[in-house]
């Protein structure tokens, strides 16, 4: 074996499988290229997921024609001077994005400084880089990728579905365009534009991003601690979503996602919104250069911080007690006590019971959702309920938990969420299975705001909606009208669930089979039926609750497999208390 040096064309392949992944990590360090050139309107356009062709335009500073050749030569950087790398303040420094794409891709790069009269060209194909060419271009730069990882196959083969890149894609541009809220921003998709704003403050941006109802409720936050600065919104303990794709940390304008802030932001909000529900967040840390490590990974996602605690806990520091001023407590009763929200339209009677001593429990079920066993209608309630096999509720705890005591004196604990979301999801399936899930019109359509894309997404599966009894259609740019609900979801809150199946189609846009997107929807919708942990239920309810339960054997687990169901006998209450043997 004999030692040589590779020749560049094979490290800059090397180089592309670290810093370009997949296509969405390409978009990202073009227009962090523009950023870093002064843009103030940077344009992208992406077809066939950003696999077939990729365009980042800018009006930022050009490069001379001169130096064309340089920008697309490994490690050559106009950014970083050999001692400032402990003070980064470009998004790039590596000199590495562009000789990386060009050696996977072909990269067409056209360029004109302000105050030239001609821009040049140069083409990078496969690590093989084309003469400099003049041609008539607009102040600025483009950068065209086309065939992406043509010349890295292997590298291909680790791509997942065009939609599922396409997606990738738009999420890291909507990063970057909230990071950088004062630039003018566009996206156009396959031809169609997803987004197109002006420059805009932080506020504005977010609204333009998350739609503009959501942004509405959001609580601006502002905190610092020594010179380390924390600011933007965050959504009160009300507003919560099905994913986190509502959820964007920037650090010295660099967007990032970061594990430290990731925990420390599902730390501040632990106890205060239900399990499996994701806050909305858009957050600007500040910190100074030298106290932060963004040379971590070629990608330069992740960071290093000298402080590490300082950030965690300015971090939860500063959401709690935003959470807690009035404007984050008064818009989060909905995780109390009390009704489901009267927003819309909805009639909402307490049906009459059909005989008198049920009639106890007929306000239950109607306020639960589901049906009761018919036997139990003549059963003197509480008479010999422990001869149940989920036995009779004795109280409440947490207002969560339902405690209940079966024949043989052991306790049981029912998550009262957990059951109930199954039993709605029971009953879904089974309208399903029997032609189709029965749906309510609203007594009068309710228009969601919502953005570009996620319209888009929505609309194209109207029809598979339909089936699920959602009913929705097109309401002009950048909206959608809400006409009809699952009659078993009864009052939900059209608008929260719209958005909640929004996010679940955008999160499992990686999934192939459409059945398994709308399974993952129809589990998405029993929860916005189900009695919510954190409400107080009466008697009648909570039995109604168990003896629904009692009638299948699945509502032993939640549709995520989690138990509803713990079981303590006297053994186990004995040996707590060191009376066992
Ligand atoms: P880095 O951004 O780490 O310096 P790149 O390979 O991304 O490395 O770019 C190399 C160089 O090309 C940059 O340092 C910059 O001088 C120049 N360049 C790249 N894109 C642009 C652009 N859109 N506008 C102006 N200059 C650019
Ligand atoms: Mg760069």
């Amino acid at each position: 074996m004999t030692i040589r040096l590779l020749a560049p064309a094979t490290i800059n392949r090397i180089a592309a499988g670290e810093v370009i992944e997949r296509p969405a990590a390409a978009v990202k360090e073009l227009v962090e290229n523009a950023l870093d050139a002064g843009a103030r309107r940077i344009a992208v356009s992406i077809d066939g997921g950003g696999i077939a062709r990729i365009e980042v335009t800018d009006d930022g500073t050009g490069i001379p024609a001169a130096e064309l050749t340089l920008a697309i030569t490994r490690h050559a950087t106009s950014k970083l001077n050999d001692e400032a790398l402990v003070r980064i303040a470009t998004l790039g420094f590596r000199g590495e994005a562009l000789p990386s794409i060009g050696a996977a891709a072909r990269l067409t790069l056209t360029s004109r400084p302000h105050g030239q009269d001609t821009a040049a060209r140069i083409v990078v194909a496969g690590g093989a880089v084309g003469p400099i060419a003049p041609v008539a271009a607009p102040f600025g730069t483009s950068a065209i990728v086309e065939d992406l990882f043509y010349a890295t196959p292997a590298r291909r083969k680790f791509l997942r579905t065009i939609t599922a890149e396409a997606t990738a894609c738009a999420d890291a541009v909507r990063h970057l365009a909230l990071a950088a809220a004062g630039v003018a921003f566009s996206l156009t998709i396959d031809g169609a534009t997803s987004f197109d704003l002006p420059a805009q403050d932080r506020r504005a941006r977010v609204a333009a991003l998350y739609g503009r109802g959501d942004a509405e409720a959001l609580i601006a936050l502002e905190a610092s601690r020594e010179d380390i600065t924390l600011g933007g919104f965050i959504s009160p303990a009300s507003l919560t979503r099905a994913t986190a794709r509502h959820q964007h940390m920037m650090v010295n304008a660099r967007p990032v996602r970061d594990p430290l802030l990731r925990m420390a932001l599902r730390v501040a909000y632990r106890d205060i919104i239900p399990a499996g529900r994701h806050p909305l967040a858009a957050l600007w840390l500040e910190i100074p250069p030298d106290l932060l490590d963004v040379n971590v990974h070629p990608a330069k996602s992740e960071l290093r911080f000298a402080a590490p605690d300082a950030v965690r806990s300015l971090m939860i520091g500063a959401i709690q007690r935003h959470l807690a001023t009035p404007a984050g407590v008064a818009a989060a009763p909905s995780l109390r006590l009390g009704p489901a929200p009267r927003n819309t339209a909805w009639s909402y009677p307490p049906q009459s019971a059909p005989g008198s001593q049920a009639r106890g429990f007929a306000e239950a079920e109607v306020a639960l959702g589901f049906d009761l066993p018919p036997s139990l209608r003549r059963a003197e309630p509480a008479a010999d309920a422990t001869a149940y096999p989920l036995g009779t509720p004795i109280a409440q705890v947490f207002d969560t938990y339902i405690l209940s005591q079966i024949g043989d004196g052991a306790l049981l604990l029912i998550d009262q969420h957990a059951a109930h979301e199954r039993l709605t999801e029971l009953r879904l399936r089974a309208e399903r299975e029997a032609g189709g899930i029965a749906s309510q019109f609203l007594l009068s359509p309710v228009p969601l705001d919502l953005p570009d894309d996620d319209v888009a997404r929505l609309l194209a599966v109207a029809d598979d909606l339909a089936r699920l009894g959602v009913s929705i259609e097109g309401f002009g740019a950048g909206a959608i009208l809400i006409r009809a609900l699952p009659a078993a979801l009864g009052p939900a809150d059209p608008l929260a669930l719209l958005r909640d199946i929004a996010d679940t189609i955008a999160a499992t846009a990686t999934a192939t089979a459409l059945s398994s997107r709308l399974d993952a929807i129809l589990i998405r919708m029993a929860c916005h039926r189900s009695i919510r942990a954190g409400r107080r239920l009466g008697f009648d309810e909570m039995a109604a609750l168990l003896r629904a339960m009692e009638a299948t054997k699945l509502a032993q687990t939640c549709p995520h497999g989690r138990p509803t169901v713990v079981k303590l006998t006297r053994g186990d209450l004995e040996r707590m208390f060191g009376r066992a043997g």
